[in-house]
């Protein structure tokens, strides 16, 4: 049998459990992907066993990702620019291996929600609200991506400026203040602050100068309709959720620890969206 885990702290919380458990029972896979809670100062001690505890391997949240990226033994290219890792596991000479997987699996979100071509909405340009843990994946992402620009503002703007580094050639950090003039030349806006999450106030922007073929996606995915989805909708404007990038970013874990691909599909969301409203 096979094992794969998820370890955070707390972890009660996580919806990859049922994601993997859904996959496993659905292509008939004689595995198993548990829930590890960990605390920080246990988590070296965890880490170290992993082999001798049998494990294929796993994912990661917080707050270990950034411990994790330290103590793997090699690092995908991705993982080592993004400088956190979600997902471990064993590569072809068992060296435990880090990946980070929220930037593929945002960016396969978008292609499924939006069609392959929307990366040509406003000549490539994108407009990144937010610049933590997880602005720097999508960043990453878009920038894989080929889009031409990428304009990042952030309530601390030390830490989009932070990002500028990634490319400096494509990469801008504007303030809150240019954000009007910043949407008026955006294809993609992308709100990677907590802000909208379920106890966090609504983020408080105004979509009126997105040009009309301008998408707006989100990465909140609790809840599922954000009251930013909710105003690009009003403004018949493209609308992604959250839930997508979650769903899509445990694909490329399971296909190295269980050997198979496996599909996101509607019934895999419906029962996602069913745990979420519950
Ligand atoms: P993080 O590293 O803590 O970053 C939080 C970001 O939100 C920072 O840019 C922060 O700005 C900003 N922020 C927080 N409160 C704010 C406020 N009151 N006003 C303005 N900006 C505020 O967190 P993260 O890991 O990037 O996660 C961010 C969100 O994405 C969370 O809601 C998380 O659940 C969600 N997420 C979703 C997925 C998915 O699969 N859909 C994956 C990862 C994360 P400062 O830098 O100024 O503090």
């Amino acid at each position: 049998m096979t094992r794969a885990f998820v370890v955070g702290h707390p972890i009660a919380h996580s919806r990859s459990p049922l994601i993997h458990g859904h996959w496993l029972r659905q292509y008939g896979i004689d595995g198993t992907y548990e829930r590890v809670d960990v605390a920080p100062e246990a988590f070296p001690a965890f880490f170290a066993a992993l082999r001798q505890k049998g494990f294929a391997g796993g994912n990661v949240t917080i707050p270990h990702k950034e411990a994790a990226f330290r103590l793997v033994e090699s690092l995908t290219p991705r993982a080592e620019k993004i400088g956190a890792v979600n997902t471990l596991f064993f590569d072809g000479s068992e060296r435990l291996c880090g990946d980070n997987t929220d930037a593929p699996g945002f960016i396969a979100h978008l292609d499924q929600s939006l069609g392959l071509d929307w990366t040509e909405r406003g000549a490539g340009t994108a407009l990144v609200l937010g610049a933590g843990g997880a602005a720097r994946a999508i960043v990453v992402g878009l920038l894989e991506r080929g889009l031409s620009r990428i304009r990042v503002a952030n309530r601390t703007p030390a830490r989009a400026e932070a990002l500028v580094e990634l490319d400096p050639a494509r990469v801008e950090a504007v303030t809150w203040l240019d954000l009007p003039a910043a949407m008026a030349r955006t294809g993609l806006l992308v709100n990677t602050t907590s802000l909208g999450m379920v106890g966090q106030p609504p983020l408080d922007i105004d979509l009126v100068d997105l040009p009309e073929e301008a998408a707006v996606a989100d990465i909140v995915y609790a809840p599922l309709e954000t009251p930013l989805l909710a105003a690009a909708r009003a403004r018949d404007l493209a609308a992604v959720d959250g839930l997508g990038m979650l769903l899509h970013q445990a694909v490329p874990g399971f296909a190295r620890w269980f050997r198979l691909t496996p599909s996101v599909t509607p019934e895999l969301r419906a029962r996602i969206v069913a745990d979420l409203a519950a």
